[in-house]
């Protein structure tokens, strides 16, 4: 199996003192494959190479471009930044739940006997779970546990519809902190690709 060059092309850099050479390659196979090298001393300086894919009509395709460092570590920052606000905002609403509204959950299970087949019938019937018998038998260890758990960021919504609870102005206002984070970070990506050259 050979891969042969099939296509070369030369395009400007971020300065125009250099350029960037985009080669293509196939194989017998007729697979392509594509890589750019950027051919810029001033360039390498202040750029780096920055990937990301793309989903085109079911396709996976991988594009690269050159982004400013400074932009690279805003994007970068932000990210993590967000990450962790998010984390916090997960588990201060996880908390602000169980204040709330465990009593009037653990309630719906107070004639349910506390075994695996029971349980999981319940939160069936509750649209709470849709997995099978046999794989909540291997997820769930302890029972009582397993019951507090729906009480959490992460079932919001089914235990909203389950609990009649239509609205809830705390869970808007502890998101609010992750949505800006949010938005920062995409902030920083536009700035970002604004810079860029390919
Ligand atoms: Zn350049």
């Amino acid at each position: 199996m050979s891969w042969e060059t099939t296509n070369r092309e030369k395009s400007a850099c971020g300065c125009d003192l250099g350029y960037v050479l985009r080669e293509t390659r196939s194989d017998d196979w007729n697979r392509t494959e594509e890589n750019a090298t950027l051919h810029c001393i001033e360039c390498q300086t202040n750029f780096v190479a920055y990937s990301y894919d793309v989903h085109r009509s079911g396709m996976t395709e991988s594009i690269q471009r050159w982004v400013r460092k400074d932009d690279y570590e805003v994007f970068e920052r932000t990210k993590r930044e967000g990450d962790t606000i998010e984390q916090k905002a997960r588990t201060q609403l996880t908390e602000y739940l169980r204040t709330q509204y465990l009593d009037r959950w653990m309630s719906i299970f107070e004639e349910v006997p506390r075994n695996k087949k029971a349980v999981w019938t319940k939160l069936k019937q509750i649209n709470m779970i849709n997995i099978s018998y046999s794989n909540y038998c291997k997820r769930t260890s302890d029972l009582e546990e397993d019951i507090v758990s729906y009480v959490s960021t992460y079932y919001v919504q089914p235990l909203f519809k389950v609990l009649i609870i239509s609205s809830e102005p705390m869970i808007e206002s502890i998101n609010a902190l992750p949505n800006e984070a949010r938005q920062r970070h995409n902030e920083a990506r536009v700035a970002m690709m604004k810079r860029s050259f390919s």
